[in-house]
């Protein structure tokens, strides 16, 4: 078997569960490879039944206390019993695993594994497997990997599957040359991807992460230099001089800019007169006004005779840029126009040929944007929004949509400096460090489940004042359709604990498009009091009427992820508060959190996160929650990625076109990685 084989070449991988892998992206034997767990599963001792704790994956012992009775709700059979041990009991269940009722006896001492879960306020265990006491002996303190599945696809197909091809495909040599491999103590690719999949313990996990870690940044370093290269002090074919529609909506905007947008926005319009390309990263934290600069950009080339174009990571985030830059930017005659993946065929057709007859000045969409069926009449800029949810490459397919364009980059992850300049080597940065000066700091409190009545009592209020909610629950189970249900459930919940008068509504990752866009619409225009979501709010949405934000579960996500989503609320006058509900108020979870309630600055956040988890912490969350990066976090491998980043440097130095023949198997790579062949 080799690695560009098909994954049906795998045995026990048909036609119907091929175009499952299909759907999870993976075609070849390689690409099954590189699908690495999200995370894994420990099998811990048993544990007394009064010790359990809601969310815990456990392991008990004992015997059912009532007999186990099976119950048909809807089209669902379910089984229901107590189980017990000498010291409680607790309620277990099982989902249309009718053929179970036989095996289940009276007086016999089972084995129980399953996840604690709360269900209409009672703890109980839900679908837990029967262990026999050999497997309970063999697995106890062994790491099995989790996968992130789709639909109709189990954690034992994709572990199974990837076995086989562990064993059975045959090891190319590693890409990773010698010198780097010995330089810095580096295993081999082919240990690591075995040890990432099956590790035999905690250390052989940190060794192979480190190494996979190691050679995302080494590549990602490496094509970031090519890139610079070809982009060094390119010279523009665009003359912006104009202004008069520019210096028009500075003075039109209902406030000025704070200190940090005027440098930037000074340091934005050097570029674009410079008469050299602008490669140039705006970053700043959340809330601190990017889009506007955007926009002044965006208008800048319009008056000018030129298109811009701005891309962003999700739909409902293009809608609300869409219709703020129509409000401020066509009663200057600018044409705005949106393109998303949603749209109708016949909707895409029509702004295709405005866009390609220049009747659009100003675009704003999702990918669609870089799609090859757009083109674009007289490009001039692009904009990215939320870089970090962009790779390199998208960014770059963005600008070759155009001749030598002006590149404006935004990101608000909270990073210092000196990542900055290694992650954007290739950009010069601009970094808003003020907030505007009207906002009040957000009020912040870390508290557990037991907070929760006096929560809604307090969101009750600030409804009742005019404001708007958000409340945001983690998925909570492995497969994709109970994300939904989690969220629908605690709506359900939700509705029941509070006053028929306030309108609660759900948004989840799973829903519609146009259903998610019509939701947040109602919320942003206060339709919606209080709204129930999943981290799909987590990019860019301003409701700044929305005063209130509680975070359930804030344990299970990283302090940055947790930063960014407090993020969405304080972009008013008025007073905002942060709840954050650890579901789990162990001692390490509310110090944790406590660093947020401690500070409103990201970059502070962060770092104080990482200090207090240390290097030990390999089964943290990622801290960061962005998708440049498979398995690495830019904030707990902060230390790899500079190492990654001086041997990138290095070899630049000696090999720069990758001909030596000890870099063959180097620059394959770096052609499958960049898309391109390496010319320069
Ligand atoms: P982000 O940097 O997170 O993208 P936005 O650009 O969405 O932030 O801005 C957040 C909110 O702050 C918006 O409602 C915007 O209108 C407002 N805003 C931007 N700049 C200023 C300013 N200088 N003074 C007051 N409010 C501002
Ligand atoms: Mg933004």
């Amino acid at each position: 078997m080799k690695a560009s084989d098909s994954i049906r070449t795998i045995k026990g991988i048909g036609e119907k569960s091929g175009k499952l892998f299909g759907k999870l992206g993976i075609t070849t034997v390689e690409e099954l490879l590189a699908f690495y767990p999200r995370e894994y599963d420990l099998f811990t001792a048993i544990q007394p039944v009064s010790s359990v704790r809601e969310g815990e994956t456990v392991i008990l012992e004992g015997s059912f206390a009532t007999r186990p009775k099976m119950a048909s709700v809807r089209n669902l059979k379910i089984i229901s019993c107590m189980f017990r041990d000498s010291t409680g009991q607790i309620l277990v269940s099982w989902f249309n695993m009718p053929y179970l009722m036989r095996s289940l006896k009276m007086g016999m001492r089972y084995i129980l594994r399953g996840r604690i879960v709360r269900k209409n306020g009672v703890l109980q265990m839900a679908q837990p497997k029967l262990l026999t006491k050999e497997e309970y002996a063999n697995q106890t303190g062994k790491l099995s990997p989790v996968y992130p599945l789709t639909a109709g696809l189990t954690n034992h197909a994709v572990a199974k599957a990837m076995a086989i091809a562990l064993k059975e495909c045959e090891a190319e040599s590693d890409f990773l040359p010698l010198e780097v491999r010995k330089g810095y103590g580096l295993q081999s690719h082919r240990k690591a991807v075995q040890m990432i999949h099956f590790p035999d313990s905690k250390e052989s996990y940190a060794k192979a992460r480190r190494r996979l870690v190691f050679e995302e940044f080494f590549l990602f370093s490496l094509a970031l230099r090519q890139v610079r290269e070809k982009k060094h002090s390119v010279v523009s074919p665009y003359c912006l001089k104009k202004q008069e529609k520019v210096k028009k909506l500075l003075c039109s905007l209902p406030y000025s800019l704070t200190s940090g947008q005027e440098k930037a926005w000074e340091e934005i319009q050097e570029d674009l007169q410079s008469g050299y390309v602008m490669n140039r990263l705006v970053q700043g934290d959340v809330g601190s006004g990017k889009t506007v600069l955007a926009m002044l950009s965006l208008l800048f080339a319009a008056e000018n005779g030129y298109q811009g174009a701005i891309m962003v990571p999700t739909e409902v985030l293009a809608k609300q840029h869409y219709e703020e830059f129509q409000e401020f930017l066509e009663p200057f005659g600018i044409k705005v126009v949106l393109l998303t993946g949603s749209m109708t065929a016949a909707q895409k057709r029509e702004t295709c040929s405005l866009i390609e007859h220049h009747q659009a000045d100003v675009i704003v969409g999702t990918h669609a944007l870089i799609q090859e069926k757009v083109t674009y009449a007289n490009l001039a800029l692009v904009v990215t929004d939320e870089q970090h949810r962009f790779g390199v490459r998208q960014r770059e397919q963005f600008s070759a949509k155009g001749e030598a364009v002006h590149m404006l980059v935004m990101s608000a992850t909270p990073i210092p400096r000196t990542l900055a300049i290694i992650l954007y080597g290739d950009l010069d940065v601009s970094v808003i460090d003020v907030l505007p000066s009207e906002r009040l700091p957000i009020k912040n409190c870390a508290v557990d489940t037991n907070y929760r009545p006096q929560a809604y009592r307090f969101m009750e209020k600030q409804v009742r004042e005019g404001h708007q909610v958000y409340i945001i629950c983690p998925m909570v189970e492995e497969s994709e359709s109970s994300e939904a249900e989690n969220v629908m459930d605690y709506t359900n919940t939700l509705r029941e604990a509070l006053p028929p008068s306030i309108h609660v509504e759900y948004l989840h990752g799973k829903m519609r498009p146009a259903l998610k866009n019509e939701i947040m619409e109602s919320f942003a225009s206060g339709k919606i009091d209080i709204l129930v979501s999943t981290t799909v709010i987590e990019v860019g949405i301003n409701v700044p009427n929305a005063t209130v934000m509680m975070i359930e579960n804030a344990e299970r996500f990283g302090l940055a992820q947790l930063h960014q989503l407090r993020g969405r609320v304080g972009r008013g006058k008025a007073q905002s508060y942060c709840i954050f509900m650890a579901g789990n108020p162990s001692k390490e979870t509310m110090e944790r959190l406590r660093i947020l309630e401690s500070s409103n600055d990201g970059f502070y956040v962060a770092r104080q996160d990482l200090k207090l988890r240390g290097p030990g912490d390999l089964f943290g969350i990622r801290q960061s929650g962005d998708l440049l990066f498979g398995l690495a976090d830019i904030y707990q491998d902060a230390e790899e990625l500079q190492q990654a980043n001086e041997a990138a440097c290095s070899l630049e130095r000696r090999d720069i076109l990758l001909l030596c023949k000890k870099h063959e198997a180097l620059r394959k790579k770096m052609e499958q990685y960049t898309g391109e062949e390496i010319i320069m």
